[in-house]
């Protein structure tokens, strides 16, 4: 039998585990490929044990599909997503479903090694809790700076001394001996909101909002890393009318330096009044706080000014904003309107701009998919 190429294992392990295709027939016609190359595949696949053939599914005239589904081994995935002070930790099924999760304290600042520690004690709680006795199969990070595809490396993340060149793949891997995905944050938030959304949802640029910003483009159902996987850059992107501050990279005028929700929190305390997170900014929007109503109003505008570059070029099928900030309407709107205002009418006529459907857990969901798939594509 001739050599399967890993993609398209890959692929067919991908679209058995989400249910995407059920049988033989599905797998054609989501691959496009040849029916004999997906007897081929997946007669490899049984052979090897990896999935199991099942009963029969219902006829579309001729005879009634065999059932195919990945084999149910048992076990567990741990991921986990971080933040400056929070980390979200969390457990999966084999198939990459998000099981549960919690919210932990963390102080990133601190380096990797104390928070490693911390996130592998609450991994082992949740495990004693939720999935007690369950082997673990795979580990998954998602890190809220530029990581380096596929080795894992951060590279040149803001506000996180000590992780600067950390190789937190090989670091996790040895520590739990495990398959091991390490992403930055908003590519796996896309990853986990693009599968909330199902495969119709198309070509999508999504954007993380929240203390920082982060971007990512998923096209053909899977990210665009670019070259060394340090794609979806859109928080140093110059915009004007920005007040030419100074940024953390170096530069001036950037998109964070006015619609994250760190410069929010600045420029409200400026103001004088009682903000200093994030979160205290979404409170003061919600409870119509005037001047908080504005500002976010103008971040929303000026987010829609830095992506509308992008969608003329790219023509997606949707624009989604995730993260904290995405709670708030104004916010949203007011990036959509802008958007709406700077890109060609032709571009957003079938255009959806909508604020995320996968909530805080998205990244974890994400991790779940990522993870899913390295522990299936690896050989047991
Ligand atoms: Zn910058």
């Amino acid at each position: 039998m001739s050599e399967i190429p890993d993609t398209l294992r890959e692929q067919t392990l991908k679209l058995l585990a989400s249910g995407e295709a059920v049988s033989r027939a599905d797998l054609v016609d989501t691959l496009k490929v040849a029916p004999s190359t997906v007897s081929n595949v997946v007669r490899r696949l049984l052979e090897e044990g990896t999935i199991l053939e099942e009963g029969v599914g219902r006829s579309t005239g001729g005879r009634r599909p065999r059932i195919l589904r990945l084999r149910d081994a048992g076990g567990v995935l741990a991921v986990t997503e971080l933040g400056a002070r929070h980390a979200r930790v969390g457990l999966c099924l084999p198939d990459g479903r998000l099981l549960a999760a919690e919210e932990i304290a963390i102080d990133i600042a601190a380096g990797p090694k104390e928070v490693f520690e911390v996130v592998a004690a609450a991994f082992s709680a949740a495990r004693a809790d939720a999935a007690p006795g369950q082997p673990l199969l795979g580990v998954g990070m998602a890190l809220p700076g530029p990581v380096e595809f596929p080795s894992g490396r951060l590279a040149g993340p803001a506000r996180m001394p000590g992780w600067n060149g950390f190789d937190a793949r090989t670091a996790l891997a040895e520590r739990f001996e495990v398959p091991v995905v390490v992403e930055n944050d908003a590519k796996a938030a896309a990853m986990g909101e693009h599968s909330t959304r199902g495969r119709d949802t198309g070509d999508m640029i999504y954007v993380k909002v929240g203390t920082g910003i982060g971007g990512c483009l998923v096209t053909g159902g899977q990210i665009h890393r670019g070259g060394r996987g340090l794609s979806g850059d859109v928080t140093h992107v110059r915009v004007a009318d920005s007040g030419e501050r100074h940024c953390s990279c170096g530069s001036r005028g950037c998109l964070e330096t006015v619609a994250s929700g760190a410069a929010l929190a600045r420029e409200l305390q400026r103001l004088g009044l009682p903000v200093s997170t994030t979160r205290d900014v979404i409170a003061a929007a919600d409870d119509a706080e005037p001047a908080a109503v504005t500002m976010v109003r103008n971040a929303g505008r000026l987010l829609g000014v830095a992506l509308s570059g992008l969608v003329n070029f790219l023509s997606p099928d949707a624009v989604v904003i995730g993260g904290a900030l995405s709670s708030l309407d104004v916010y949203v709107a007011a990036a959509r309107g802008m958007l709406y205002e700077r890109c060609l009418p032709s571009v957003t006529q079938s255009l959806s701009i909508e604020a995320s459907v996968a909530g805080p857990d998205a990244a974890l969901a994400g991790l779940g998919h990522l993870v899913c798939a390295a522990v299936h594509v690896l050989p047991a």
